[in-house]
């Protein structure tokens, strides 16, 4: 087993025991062949054949194909300029299992500095949104049409927007990724992502606040984190939290009343 599937099973299991309904069980022959990188059956609760023993084999079974997809883009030069360019790749984050999966346009500056998606500024933001809807980062997962930095030229500040092409090399990646997650909903932030998503351009105003789909997927768009921090306006920040309330009733989550007047 590949570490981050390992890591993945770790967490996932520490998480069973947190809950404390199944006590994750596993015999010392078992613990020691799973540190030895071996194949191993995990036992939660009566058996392995309970939902929660299938579910937990599933996410290890996607957690190994993230990996191997992550290995590649690692080790991807088909963009000359910018695998030249970036510090290094920026492949996702979050529960391989993730019934709700955020998609962005392109790592920026420090995003790529610590090889982890929506980490900056407006990477904050969104995990202040995330909590606001009752989710940790390590719910869902988070990746981005481009997985490298877009270059900048030498002394220049500030993220550039990745190219049609650049998103159209790279966006094979992300439907991998979508095909292994397969998650019940997908959310684009901002018209670049839609772009790389569906190849469609579209004005916000046109594109948020209703459903569209990607491959038979639900998908939302909305602002991307970063128009809100250009933009602080509560009722700019309202249309935000419409469409994750429309997320939210979509992934049948309970609403309090206290979400619902958010910014009103
Ligand atoms: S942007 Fe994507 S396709 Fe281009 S070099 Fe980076 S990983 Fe490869």
């Amino acid at each position: 087993m590949t570490q981050p599937a390992l890591d993945f099973v770790i967490a996932a299991l520490e998480r069973i025991r947190e809950k404390g309904d199944h006590a994750p069980r596993a015999s010392r022959t078992a613990l020691a062949r799973l540190q030895d990188g071996e194949p191993v059956a995990v036992f939660v609760g009566e058996t392995s054949a309970s939902p929660i023993g299938r579910r937990l084999q599933e996410a290890r079974h996607k957690a190994e194909l993230l990996a191997s997809v992550r290995e590649r883009v690692g080790a991807c030069t088909k963009c000359a300029h910018l695998a030249c360019s970036r510090t290094q790749t920026v492949f996702g984050v979050g529960n391989p299992d993730a019934d709700l999966m955020f998609i962005g346009e392109a790592p920026g500056a420090d995003e790529d500095q610590q090889g982890e998606p929506f980490v900056g500024r407006a990477g904050q933001l969104l995990t202040r949104i995330l909590k606001a809807m009752n989710f940790a980062r390590e719910d869902v997962y988070i990746a981005n049409i481009l997985k490298c930095r877009p270059d900048t030229p030498p002394g220049s500040f500030g993220n550039r927007p990745p190219t049609p092409t650049e998103m159209q090399t790279c966006r094979p990646y992300l439907v991998e990724q979508i095909q292994i997650i397969q998650p019940s909903i997908l959310v684009a932030l901002g018209a670049v992502a839609v772009e790389g998503l569906l190849g469609m351009r579209g004005t916000m105003r046109e594109l948020r606040g209703r459903w569209h789909s990607y491959n038979g997927i639900p998908l939302m768009i909305t602002y991307h984190p970063a128009y809100l921090l250009r933009n602080q306006a509560p009722s700019e920040k309202r249309k935000v939290w419409e469409d994750m309330l429309h997320v939210l009733e979509r992934l049948e989550r309970p609403i309090s009343e206290r979400q619902r007047n958010y910014f009103l």
